[in-house]
C-alpha cells in the first residue's frame, strides 16, 4: 500500500508522522525497550538467568529457541503480563517495573498491543467491537474511537467484515482483527507470542507481510516469540534463548 494511504491514516487519527520520518536512514533511533538482568524462578527452577534485551524504536526483533527455553516468559514479563523477580525495564523512558496495580493496567493498555497465538477475541462482539475494547477501556470517545477502529480494519483489508462475529471470519482474518485491537490506542511496542503458530502457511505469510507493511510504513515496533523461520528471517534481529538466557 502506497504510503501517501499511511500519512493520510495518520492525518485523520492525528498521530504526528515523526515515527515515518524517523525510519528514514540517517535519522536518529532510540531504544524504545530496555531491559537489564531479568531474572525470575517458578519454586527452584530459574527460568531467567539475568536476560539483557535492548530494542530500537521501528524494529522487528525475534526471539528463538528451543521449548522450554524461557522466551514466553521473558515476552510476559517484558509485557507486563507477569512480574520478575529482579531485574530493570524501560519502555520508552518509564521504568515499569516500578508500577503496580492501576497505574501499571492503564500503562499497559495505552501502552503495549499483544497479539498471541490464539486470537483471544470475544466471541459475542463484532470485529469493530473487538478493536473498539482497549480504547472503551482507555475511556475514549465513542465516535472518534468507532472512527479509528473502522480505519484500522480498512487498512488491514476487513472493510467488508466490520460487524461480523470472529466465529464469522477465517483464522488469518481472526488474526488481523486482533492485530488491529493490538493497535488502537498506539501502542509504543508490540509484543506477539507465536502469532503464526495457528495458521496454515497461506495466512503465516500475509501475517508476515502486515507486520513488515506496520513496521515500514507506520513506524511499529514488534519483540515477537517465534517458530517460524520465515517470520525470524524477515525481522532486523534475532535473539536466540536457551537456558533462560540469550546467547547470541
Ligand atoms: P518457552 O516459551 O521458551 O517454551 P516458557 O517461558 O514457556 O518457555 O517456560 C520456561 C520454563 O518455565 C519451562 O520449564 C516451563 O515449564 C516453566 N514455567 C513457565 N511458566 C510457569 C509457571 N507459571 N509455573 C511453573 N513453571 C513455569
Amino acid at each position: 500500500m502506497a504510503l501517501q494511504v499511511f500519512v493520510n491514516y495518520f492525518e485523520k487519527i492525528g498521530k504526528k508522522q515523526e515515527s515515518i520520518v524517523s525510519l528514514r536512514p540517517n535519522t536518529f533511533v532510540k531504544f524504545m525497550l530496555s531491559a537489564r538482568n531479568i531474572v525470575k524462578k517458578y519454586n527452584r527452577l530459574e527460568v531467567l538467568k539475568g536476560v539483557n534485551v535492548q530494542i530500537e524504536q521501528g524494529e522487528i526483533v525475534s526471539i528463538v529457541g528451543s521449548s522450554g527455553a524461557g522466551k514466553s516468559t521473558l515476552l510476559h514479563i517484558l509485557g507486563t503480563l507477569d512480574e520478575a523477580d529482579g531485574g530493570e525495564i524501560m519502555l520508552n523512558n518509564q521504568p515499569i517495573h516500578q508500577l503496580k496495580g492501576k497505574k501499571l493496567a492503564n500503562f499497559r493498555n495505552n501502552h503495549i498491543g499483544f497479539v498471541f497465538q490464539f486470537h483471544h477475541l470475544l466471541p459475542e462482539f463484532t470485529a469493530l467491537e473487538n478493536v473498539c475494547v482497549p480504547g472503551w477501556i482507555a475511556q475514549r470517545g465513542k465516535k472518534e474511537l468507532q472512527l479509528h477502529a473502522t480505519e484500522l480494519l480498512t487498512l488491514l483489508g476487513l472493510a467488508d467484515k466490520i460487524h461480523n462475529k470472529p466465529q464469522e471470519l477465517s483464522g488469518g482474518e481472526q488474526q488481523r482483527v486482533a492485530v488491529a485491537r493490538a493497535l488502537i490506542n498506539q501502542p509504543d511496542i508490540i509484543f506477539a507470542d507465536e502469532p503464526t503458530g495457528n495458521l496454515d502457511s497461506a495466512n503465516a505469510k500475509d501475517l508476515h507481510d502486515l507486520f513488515l507493511r506496520l513496521q515500514q510504513e507506520l513506524g511499529h515496533t514488534f519483540l515477537i516469540v517465534t517458530h517460524n523461520e520465515e517470520l525470524a528471517a524477515l525481522s532486523n534481529r534475532v535473539l536466540h534463548m536457551k537456558d533462560g538466557l540469550i546467547v547470541s
